[in-house]
């Protein structure tokens, strides 16, 4: 249960005096529903009202705040025409300016011979000063209330700063004092306020360094968010390793057998994460492991070593791939290393005959087949498995967690290993998983070429096409890829099919297209004639992007590499420099670059380190946008910013530790309060795992 003391921060925006039912929905739509959503939601700029000079003094195009007497009203001959309203001081006069006026309201709020306090900004009309639309116009006696500094939200449509800025100062009025979750000592260290003054520091800033993250205010508010964030995932860990898993072990037999054929021998990279694999699977917990290496590093090798630990225990294993394409290129490069070993293996995906597919269902459910390898296809409810042990999960950024668990869920207590090719920060993979087991490939398979990377601009496209002929003649396979990005996907698609017509005038029917409108088989087809040779050049949208595997292809062209993400387009790089001949990755841009995209150029010509790019990539992008939120399962962080506040995850991650090594069920008055902290930042699941919450 809640603690009571927070039930006024999780009433709904609408009981707020002053929030009808317009403008509560879009605060909903800008902020969020509930109250504490206006805590969170945090001023991004200030405007200074503090300057208040005479109207003589008053200079042109800055805010000021002025005692003003009202000396006439004129109204405009035309509606065109702006109604005036003539105000003075001792030094001079000034027009206040209305467009569009009600004059019985003007008449009310500026009556003749009155003082008011006005404030706005000044601009120059002819010789005088004027304030057009002035921002509050307040009796002398508020003069404190505007005569200062004023934050700024972020709005949206619809929304204006004032009632957004009303509705959260009743928020703050309403912000009860909660017990200290934080270590004293360390408080005092980082010199920060308690968590009611953080608040009311963060929302009342007084100059631009109160803005910043590094602020002492949004430090603690930071550190509290990732604080709950790291105890709910510990939490969450700690109740899943008391129900218990099984023990998979293998005796070797079959991976010996597979290593034989292997036509070449495995990485140290590649032994060490099998060891951890294996020891996973022998421990009686459940596994959920990482295992993160870059294209090209050798991960299906591990998969496969994985799933005969499996097959040898007596079990089955799945390995799950995000499109067809890539479940088939598993298979087919599965299926020799098996050849004679009596494995098993069958493909399943949403495509194939009716009856095909029964048949392989009733060989997986008596437990003939042991490896099934498949698409999105394998979640469906009627696919059962005799005795799942394990499942792989190949680039998992494309699947959500849902899925994850879906899969998991088809054995008793599966065992789970996700394989990226995205390498994913320290800092994004504490904060998504807590400390997670992951396995890292860090090396590249020996003999690996490396990969020149250039980037032009799209004016020099006749030298690029130039160089393509070139390389062609030397007998190079190139990719040229054209981006989907636009609005429509025909738009795109029509600019990849202007591509493919274009290269054919020189490259006759060398050249080939792959798009993700196309069938299943005719992608394969394709894919399969540039394998062979049959084809030169292959025109693709990022439908090539995940997986493929051609390993003598040698040259890439992006297209608009400005509008890809850092780890796609080095995910695309990847798809060259295979085998043991030297790649060549040209990126063309349309100028000018913004600073950003020039950055990820910069850092893609300067590396080829997936776990360095992926930490820039954090750092040009923020966390949200890096693995999409939803799609990663990466929860939601308000205030904390990863790209800044890594220190920051480093130490609550630690206190998180320390605190439930030390008072489990947080029982302890400080206990108490980290409940409420985990309740403040909904994490209502994790507080519920506590046995005497
Ligand atoms: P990814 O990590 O991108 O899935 P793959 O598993 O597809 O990489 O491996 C890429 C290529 O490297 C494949 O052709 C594979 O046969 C080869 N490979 C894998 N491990 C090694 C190794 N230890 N030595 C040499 N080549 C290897
Ligand atoms: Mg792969």
């Amino acid at each position: 249960m809640r603690p009571e003391i927070l039930n006024p921060l999780f009433a709904s925006v609408k009981t707020l005096p002053g929030v009808g039912p317009r403008i509560a929905k879009a605060i909903e739509h800008c902020a969020g529903p509930l109250i504490t959503d206006l805590l969170w939601h945090l001023p991004t700029g200030l405007i200074d009202r503090r300057f208040s000079p005479s109207v003589a003094d008053a200079p042109e195009g800055v805010i000021v705040t002025l005692k003003l007497r009202i000396e006439s009203h004129h109204k405009p001959r035309t509606k065109r025409l702006p109604y005036k309203v003539r105000c003075s001081d001792e030094s001079g006069a000034l027009d206040l300016v209305f467009f569009h006026a009600h004059e019985k309201y003007l008449l009310e709020r500026l009556a003749v011979g009155e003082v008011r306090i006005v404030s706005g900004r000044t601009e120059r009309y002819g010789e005088d000063i004027q304030i057009v639309h002035p921002d509050h116009i307040t009796p002398e006696e508020e003069i404190e209330s505007v005569q200062n500094v004023e934050p700024v939200y972020p709005l949206t449509a619809g929304l204006n700063l004032k009632p957004l800025s009303k509705a959260i100062g009743v928020a703050l009025e309403r912000t009860p004092e909660l017990p200290e979750w934080c270590d004293a000592a360390y408080m005092a260290r980082q010199n920060w306020p308690s968590w009611k003054q953080a608040i009311l520091l963060a929302h009342g800033p007084h100059e631009e360094a109160d803005l910043t993250p590094q602020s002492p205010a949004r430090q603690r508010l930071a550190y509290d968010e990732l604080l709950a964030n790291q105890l709910a995932l510990m939490l969450l860990r700690a109740t899943m390793q008391r129900t218990t898993g099984r023990t998979t072990e293998g005796d070797g037999r079959l991976r010996q057998a597979v290593n034989k054929r292997l036509p070449f021998t495995l990485t140290a990279g590649q032994e060490r994460a099998i060891s951890e694999i294996e020891a996973d699977l022998m421990a009686p917990h459940r596994m959920l492991r990482l295992l993160q290496g870059d294209v090209g590093s050798g991960k299906t090798v591990v998969a496969l070593f994985t799933l005969l630990i499996a097959v040898e225990a007596g079990a089955q294993g799945v390995l799950m791939a995000p499109t067809e394409m890539l479940a088939r290129q598993h298979l087919a490069t599965l299926e020799p290393l098996l050849a004679e070993s009596g494995v098993s293996t069958a493909l399943l995906t949403g495509r194939g005959k009716k009856s095909e597919r029964e048949s392989i269902l009733a060989s997986l459910v008596v437990g003939d087949i042991d490896i099934l390898i498949g698409t999105h296809a394998l979640f469906q409810s009627d696919v059962e498995f005799s005795n799942l042990a394990v499942a792989v999960v190949d680039e998992q950024h494309r699947f959500g967690v849902h899925e994850r668990m879906t899969l998991a869920a088809k054995g008793k207590e599966v065992d789970v290993l996700v394989m990226t090719a995205t390498p994913i920060p320290r800092t994004l993979m504490l904060t998504a998983y807590g400390d997670l087991h992951s396995s890292r490939l860090t090396e590249k398979p020996d003999g690996r070429a490396t990969v020149a990377t250039r980037a032009l601009p799209n004016g020099r496209i006749e030298e690029v096409i130039a160089g393509v002929v070139r390389a062609v003649k030397s007998g190079a396979k190139v990719y040229w890829i054209c981006p989907l990005v636009e609005e429509s996907e025909a738009v795109d698609l029509a600019a990849a099919e202007d591509r493919h017509v274009a290269l054919g005038r020189i490259f006759g029917t060398r050249v080939g297209l792959v798009h993700g409108r196309m069938k299943s088989d005719e992608k394969d087809a394709c894919m399969l004639a540039f394998e062979s040779g049959a084809l030169d050049i292959v025109v693709a949208t990022t439908v090539i992007e995940v997986g493929i595997d051609v390993p003598d292809a040698t040259v890439i062209v992006i297209e608009h590499a400005e509008r890809f993400g850092l780890a796609q387009l080095h995910q695309l790089r990847g798809r060259v420099g295979r085998g043991n001949k030297p790649g060549i990755c040209l990126l063309l841009y349309a100028p000018p670059l913004s600073a950003t995209a020039q950055a990820r150029l910069e850092i893609l010509r300067e590396t080829d380190d997936g776990f360095r790019i992926a930490e820039e990539d954090l750092k040009l992008r923020g966390a949200g946008e890096l693995l999409g939120t939803r799609q990663s399962g990466l929860p939601q962080l308000r205030i904390a910013d990863l790209a800044c506040h890594s220190e920051l995850l480093a130490t609550a991650c630690d206190d998180a530790r320390l605190i439930l090594e030390r008072d489990p069920e947080l029982q302890s008055a400080r206990g108490e309060a980290l409940r409420a902290l985990l309740y403040l930042f909904e994490r209502n699941a994790a507080a519920r795992y506590l046995r005497s919450a």
